[in-house]
């Protein structure tokens, strides 16, 4: 048994004082209670005590939707003129640039620098399948094998995609039969990895054929885990789904049986009003990328509507130019600001902390189907531990409650901030270093296995 303290704790919407957690040794909470009611009853079956004065334990991060590759593409894709171009100049170049290598390097990079800003559960939305230097169809270990290397939780969104006909999307295809073949082949095998977890990905409606949805959707019924699909993120999606379906985007997804109680849509930008209602009437939830959104020119996904019909909304940090979750959570409020020129939008009752860090943390558990995001009894111990004395928490941390929360989201700097982190009880980080893998070893393999791309 393992037991934390610390000056506070933030359980189910409160921050307890002086509370301590215990922890078995399958990472899973087993009590939270008022320190020394805990510490006195368990002496003798407490083997580890981590006990931090001065400090908050806070669940870890949830990022429940990336794609890791994509780290390469920072420094060379700022200047490209608007998402079409960045896809065909910069990201289909550098898919082609891949190998089994340099994917695996990428998630490495982006896995520890998440595990600095306070993640502890990585939602990879996983599309490049056939690489060279590994078996066709197997991509996906690359990343599954990153995040095991530094200790990470990883939800593996694997991805079906069998349409499109530019050369870099022929890294993504395969048949929907082999495309379920694999994705059983990979749910069976690590079905009991405690902390890997694989879920089906039809990539949008432009990549994946009617088919495919099906099958995924049939997939995510049979398991009963979630199913996440790119829907609604340009404009042109909008176009496209009335093209092919004679309808709106959503509508076409439930046309094709891929709209249930276990979706997730990623982005949702273009959702117009009734497939709003529609969405939260089936009880699906929304995967939301705010700045992603922003850098690519997406548009504004209507989060306040969502929130009030009671959309699940979690928090991703997509196409990589930051990797840091609290980053994406300021932003929902403030690109709301800016669109509407008010303030206190997603804050009424000055409890915008708790609402945006819930987005952060208990809603992406709930999208990608895992027992994390919540430091209750029965979720995993899934811990980041913030100093209050560190200055970016300053003077809010003297004040706790709602003020701590407000500066965890609006002025924390998460990589001085965060002192240590904890993956099912298991330290990740410690005094601000992932424990399993150096920075200077990861910048040796980036030097020496980064893709050099051509743009076009
Ligand atoms: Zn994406």
């Amino acid at each position: 048994m393992k037991y934390f303290s610390a000056d506070h704790i933030y359980a189910k919407g409160e921050l307890l004082e002086n509370h301590a957690m215990l922890v078995d040794e399958s990472g899973t909470i087993v009590a939270i209670g008022p320190g020394e009611t805990l510490g006195g009853d368990t002496t003798d079956t407490v083997d580890e005590m981590y006990v931090y004065p001065g400090c908050v334990l806070l669940p870890g991060c949830i990022n429940s939707h990336v794609h890791s590759f994509q780290v390469y593409l920072r420094g060379r894709s700022e200047s490209s003129l608007h998402f079409q171009d960045w896809v065909t100049s910069h990201l289909y170049p550098l898919i082609l640039s891949l190998d089994a290598t340099s994917l695996h390097s990428a998630a490495l990079l982006a896995y520890h620098e998440m595990i600095l800003s306070g993640t502890t559960t990585v939602g990879e939305f996983h599309y490049v399948h056939h690489v060279p230097g590994c078996e066709r169809g197997s991509g996906a270990h690359q990343m599954v094998q990153a995040a095991e290397a530094l200790g990470l939780r990883i939800v593996l969104l694997r991805a079906l995609y069998d349409r499109g006909t530019h050369p870099a999307q022929s890294r993504f295809h395969e048949s929907p039969s082999e495309a379920i073949q694999r994705l059983e082949d990979l749910h069976a095998q690590y079905a009991d990895h405690p902390l890997v977890s694989i879920r089906p990905a039809p990539h949008s409606l432009h990549g994946a054929s009617g088919e495919m949805i099906e099958a995924a959707a049939d997939f995510s019924r049979r398991h009963k885990v979630p199913m996440h699909i790119h829907l609604a993120e340009q404009e042109s999606d909008i176009e496209y789904a009335h093209k092919h379906y004679g309808c709106g985007p959503l509508t076409a997804l439930q046309k094709l049986g891929g709209l249930h109680e276990h979706t997730v849509l990623v982005h949702g930008c273009w959702l117009d009003q009734s497939e709003r209602e529609l969405l939260a009437e089936t009880g699906g939830g929304l995967a939301y990328n705010p700045l992603t959104n922003m850098a690519l020119g997406d548009g504004v996904t209507e989060i306040p509507d969502l929130i009030q019909r009671g959309v699940p909304i979690s928090l991703g940090t997509d196409a990589n130019i930051r990797l840091s979750i609290y980053d994406e959570a300021r932003a929902v409020e403030y690109i709301q600001r800016i669109t509407r020129k008010k303030m206190g939008i997603l804050s009424p009752e000055s409890r915008e902390g708790h609402r945006l860090l819930d987005m952060a943390t208990l809603q992406g558990g709930r999208n990608l189907g895992i027992p994390c995001g919540s430091l209750e009894v029965g979720q995993q111990a899934d811990i980041v531990v913030l100093d209050t004395s560190d200055p970016s928490l300053q003077p809010g941390a003297l004040e706790a409650g709602e003020a701590l929360l407000s500066q965890i989201i609006f002025s924390m700097v998460p990589q001085t901030a965060i002192q240590h982190a904890f993956v099912g009880g298991q330290q990740i980080l410690r005094h601000r270093t992932p424990t399993l893998f150096s920075r200077q070893e990861l910048h040796q393999l980036i030097l020496s296995t980064h893709p050099r791309y051509n743009s076009h």
